[in-house]
């Protein structure tokens, strides 16, 4: 059986992205309307895996939107999205994603932020069905124990190899979820931004009131365990 896929339209992306950035900073930032972004973020629409391929190298065999983002001395002096643009919806849903972490590179331009919180936030915007499988990687990571300290979650700056990628994905976006209902998304933001100039702990007690790593450890376990017993 053979389905049918529709292409995005350029100009359809090229709207998509607009309402994209005006949403996030809004709901993000608390900020009405976006800055206008100097220089403006290219985005590569490729018809085919092969074409897909060439643009971002062999990272992208399992992937279907990548970044690329250069900033020198704290200003952004590129910024691009390549989507491999087979199927509209996936592409759009994939854009989404990307437009997080270029949304990240410029608010934190100089210090680069938390792995974790900006990957677990691009991942909180990514389609139903992958944050249902990035879930299950974290449901099967409590089960058997292999759930990542979260002094080393907190501390990772590079994304982990092997096995231990998914359980960092499926971990990272349940903690972002649990701390973005904790409060206001753009206390979120303020959070990251002081784990990069005083750390975790003590950016928990100022945004959070939250005293030590290990209340917090309870606290996002008693929600994870909650909510996976609500979908069960
Ligand atoms: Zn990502």
């Amino acid at each position: 059986m053979s389905s049918h896929l529709v292409q995005p339209r350029a100009d359809e992306v090229a709207q998509h992205c607009e309402a994209l950035c005006r949403q996030l900073h809004e709901t993000l930032l608390g900020e009405g309307k976006s800055r206008a972004w100097q220089p403006k973020c290219e985005v590569m629409l490729h018809p085919s895996r092969p074409s897909y391929m060439r643009a971002v190298g062999s990272g992208g065999t399992q992937t279907i939107g990548s970044s690329a983002i250069r900033i020198q001395s704290g200003k952004v002096l590129h910024r691009r999205i390549d989507l491999l643009a087979e199927d509209r919806s996936r592409a759009l849903s994939a854009l989404r994603h990307e437009m997080i972490h270029v949304l990240f590179a410029e608010l934190f331009p100089e210090a680069a932020p938390p792995r974790w919180a900006e990957e677990g936030l691009a991942l909180l915007h990514d389609s139903d069905d992958k944050r249902a499988r990035h879930l299950n990687d974290l449901r099967q990571a409590l089960e058997t124990k292999t759930t990542i300290p979260l002094t080393r979650l907190f501390a990772t700056a590079d994304y982990p190899t092997g096995w231990q990628r998914a359980v960092f994905y499926g971990q990272s976006m349940s903690v972002v979820e649990y701390l973005t209902q904790l409060d206001a998304s753009d206390e979120f933001l303020r959070f990251v931004k002081l784990c990069t100039e005083t750390g975790h702990e003590s950016a928990l007690r100022t945004v959070y009131e939250i005293d030590s790593l290990d209340d917090f450890e309870h606290g996002w376990r008693q929600h994870i365990l909650a909510s996976l017993a609500s979908k069960s």
